[in-house]
């Protein structure tokens, strides 16, 4: 196991061991399948975790309601208090936990540790909205009444994640629902248990030394069996499920059939748009770390690359020196000189490999890279494709790994066209000088995704916006703006202290 070999020794600091527990409801405890924790890079074991039985989920959710009771009446602030100590106990295990995130998710360093600090981010974000959690008074038509507008917690609430962003959308879902007073569930991914388990040891030594009960932020690693049964939990009064589009589209129709509420994060097929007139020394920067940056593994990630017909060749060649000058940097994802890990899981590498001969086979090129790496781990070389149609099957699929299709376009408006032509609607990105095509980009015709970025890559969002895609990315939105409004109920509030009942738009009733 990698746990034994001093230079891991981050995990013991992280709290982890060679055998660890998955499920935490106040105490750690599990009786389900134990499985292995493998790293990308290497395909070796880190250790090993114990998961969830259905019997075991049935306590965590049983344990987080009853402690949404005390939870759910602490003031705000009082809850923005302890996410504050949160955000500083993670700001204490940044870099142990950071290396975790690379060795068992596969990303680099530096985004791993900004995977970190982004939740640290919704932290301070989430410690100012509990001071400032709104309620309005709105003017009553009667005499002598009050129309407030009053926002309760739902109570428990089930969250659901994907491999890629291990900590920050845990993050962006705990922090601001715990300020907004719910407890959770955590469903991690159960290829990234490790994580999940030393998170949550961070989150339980705050309750501990404030007394709070640790249900209020409960974990059950485990499989879809697990994710399949929190889905259908009526006392999970929101499932906040980020991951692929088929499975998302499954968790909305079983949350709907129960009337519960859904918060879905779901796949993307992202473009940047080059007009004639780009920067292209900002867009070929901006562009590798889109495309090729975590292994294609965001799902912002720019899969598509629209470029205007005047300057196609000349980015598809400097796309493709740009590559060739970052493949001797792909590698372990824990050295500073790595630029690109590697893929997730050997699954992943499979979807490359078949996409990439189905790319042949429909008569596309591949510019660049297209071949698994010969080396432990599961490595790929970042790949460029031309040729293909716009509307081909593959363009509009999402590949979880790092190919993009370049495809020309004679001028702006064909290229929101293929921009918006995908199921998906997550992130999007015009490249351009023209102020005109800024605001007909960000206007009614323009983009039609969550995210529209104008000289930017797709990917990299920050904290303040609200974040989250339309179509088949699912429509919901997390973290900043008002998503808070996700994890709370609305009660519409009319008080009559005038002495007589008085009916709105002054209908009379008998007398
Ligand atoms: P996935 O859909 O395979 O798994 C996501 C989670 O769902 C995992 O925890 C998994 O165990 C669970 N799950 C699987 N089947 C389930 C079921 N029937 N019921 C309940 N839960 C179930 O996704 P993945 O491979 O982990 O992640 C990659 C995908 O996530 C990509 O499509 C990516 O675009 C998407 N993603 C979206 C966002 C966003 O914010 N829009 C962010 C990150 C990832």
């Amino acid at each position: 196991y990698l746990i034994q070999d001093p230079k891991y020794s981050f995990l013991k600091e992280l709290g982890l061991q060679e055998k660890n527990v998955g499920v935490f409801n106040g105490k750690w405890e599990a009786n389900g399948q134990v499985i292995q924790s493998i790293s990308p890079a290497s395909g070796k074991v880190i250790a090993e975790v114990q998961t969830a039985s259905p019997a075991d989920y049935e306590a965590c959710a049983a344990a987080a309601q009853e402690a949404w009771h005390t939870w759910g009446e602490l003031p705000a602030p009082t809850r923005g208090e302890i996410v504050r100590q949160i955000g500083d106990a993670l700001r204490e295990k940044l870099q142990p936990l950071g290396q975790l995130v690379s060795l068992e998710m596969g990303k680099i360093l530096p985004e791993a540790i900004g995977e970190v600090v982004e939740y640290i981010h919704v932290c301070d974000l989430a410690l100012g909205l509990s001071r400032s959690l709104p309620g309005t008074i709105f003017p009553s038509e009667r005499p002598g009444h009050v129309l407030i507008e009053k926002w309760n917690p739902l109570g428990a609430i089930g969250i659901i994640t994907a491999f890629n962003f291990p900590v920050a959308v845990f993050g962006w879902n705990s922090a601001i629902a715990m300020v907004c007073g719910d407890v959770s569930v955590w469903k991690p991914s159960e290829t990234t248990p490790l994580i999940s388990v030393a998170v949550t040891k961070i989150v339980e030594s705050v309750l501990q030394k404030n007394n709070i009960p640790g249900a209020v932020a409960a974990l059950c690693v485990g499989g879809k069996d697990i994710g399949a049964q929190l889905v259908k939990d009526e006392r999970m009064k929101l499932v906040s499920f980020t991951g692929s589009t088929a499975v998302g589209q499954q968790v909305g129709v079983e949350v709907q059939k129960r009337f519960g509420r859904h918060l879905l994060e779901l796949g993307g097929n992202n473009a940047i748009i080059v007009n004639e007139d780009a920067n292209l020394d900002l867009l070929l920067n901006a562009a590798l770390f889109a495309c090729a940056g975590t292994a294609g593994q965001r799902c912002t990630t720019t899969r598509r690359l629209l470029i205007h017909k005047k300057v196609f060749n000349a980015v598809v060649s400097r796309l493709k020196k740009a590559y060739a000058g970052v493949i001797s940097k792909i590698g372990d994802p824990l050295l500073s000189e790595t630029l690109i890990g590697p893929l997730h899981t050997p699954a992943a590498v499979e979807a490359y490999k078949k996409t990439v001969a189905e790319v042949v086979k429909q008569g596309g090129k591949i510019e660049f890279g297209g071949k698994v790496m010969d080396r432990e781990g599961y490595f790929v070389e970042p790949t460029i494709v031309t040729g293909l149609p716009h509307d081909s099957p593959l363009v509009k699929t999402e590949c979880f790994a790092p190919i993009v299709y370049c495809i020309e376009i004679p001028d702006l408006d064909t290229g929101i066209k293929y921009n918006n032509e995908v199921e998906q609607g997550l992130s999007s990105s015009l490249f351009t000088e023209n102020l005109g095509d800024v605001f007909k980009w960000i206007g009614p015709h323009g983009s039609d995704c969550g995210i529209v970025n104008v000289n930017i890559p797709t990917n990299g969002a920050e904290v303040g916006g609200a974040f989250g895609g339309e179509k088949a990315t699912g429509g919901g939105r997390e973290c900043g703006s008002d998503s808070w409004k996700n994890y709370m109920r609305r009660s519409t509030v009319t008080i009559n202290y005038s002495g007589t009942i008085k009916l709105a738009q002054n209908i009379k009733f008998g007398d």
